[in-house]
């Protein structure tokens, strides 16, 4: 057992809230801190069916990777779904506290985790945000790769979809330098155009950017793209962090198993 605002303490020193960003909403998100805590679950997403799990393990507190409350909510209602999600969280005596960007920024974060399921060397922040910390991140192969292999080995080395790994390039295109973004990732679309990297991997990828990504003449040769599904990259981060807590005594932290991906079935 451990005060709720103790343990928070501690994740401030895992996670700093001076390395999130701007616009982000880290941190406690509902919640008394004068609680006791014996157990807490890990997730990407909250969602009712996370919270089901929750009470059935006994957690007392859920952290997320995503924000439930990013935008401003105008009431908590039960009729409304962010009102429903946080009444069911009180009344079931559950917090809720998030690590979103300052987990993302870590050398440990998502975009790294994937980098080393891909089999990445020499990585480095895709996008620097100082002290060695960055989102996403730049690795080799360890010798040029097909497009279409690499993108197989991508699609091994992730849980599995209903949404499938998909790519845009040529397929025998040779890729060596990765970059990597957990997420939605097309915010750095132009930073990762302008460098030497062959292949960009993240997710949520649009019609417009994409095509025009591919399209721009470049010296070393075009950028591919690889599109992943966004809840099979950051649920890398579920178990890496919980494994990262463990060493907080008097807590129980237990992964979650619930698959928030929001597609559910590809059509044949
Ligand atoms: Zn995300």
């Amino acid at each position: 057992m451990i005060q709720l605002s103790e343990l928070i303490a501690e994740f401030e020193t895992i996670w700093p809230t001076s390395h999130a960003d701007d616009w982000d909403r880290v941190g406690l998100q509902v919640g008394s801190l004068g609680d006791q805590v014996s157990k807490v679950l890990v997730a990407v997403d909250l969602t009712d069916s996370v919270i089901d799990e929750a009470v059935t393990i006994g957690a007392n507190l859920i952290i997320t990777h995503h924000p439930l409350l990013l935008k401003p909510v105008e009431t908590v209602t039960d009729e409304k779904l962010k009102g429903s999600l946080i009444a069911k969280l009180i009344k079931n005596s559950i917090s809720l506290f998030t690590a979103h960007t300052n987990a993302d920024v870590q050398l440990d974060g998502a975009s790294t985790l994937m980098a080393n399921a891909f089999g990445l060397s020499n990585l480095k922040p895709l996008m620097p945000t100082g002290g060695g910390f960055g989102h996403g991140c730049v690795g080799e192969l360890p010798e040029a790769t097909r497009l279409d292999e690499f993108a197989k080995r991508v699609s091994a080395n992730l849980p599995e979809t209903a949404r499938r790994v998909v790519f845009a390039g040529e397929p025998n295109q040779l890729v060596k330098k990765v970059a990597i973004c957990s997420g939605a990732g097309d915010s750095f679309l132009a930073e990762v155009l302008a460098s030497d990297v062959d292949v960009y991997v993240t997710s949520d990828l649009r019609h417009h950017p994409t095509l025009d990504a591919i399209s721009t003449p470049r010296a070393g040769g075009p950028l591919a793209l690889i599109d992943v599904a966004h809840w099979a990259a950051e649920s890398l981060w579920v178990p890496a962090a919980t494994a990262k807590l463990a060493k907080i005594d008097g807590v129980n932290f237990v992964s979650s198993t619930t698959k928030t991906d929001p597609w559910t079935q590809e059509v044949n």
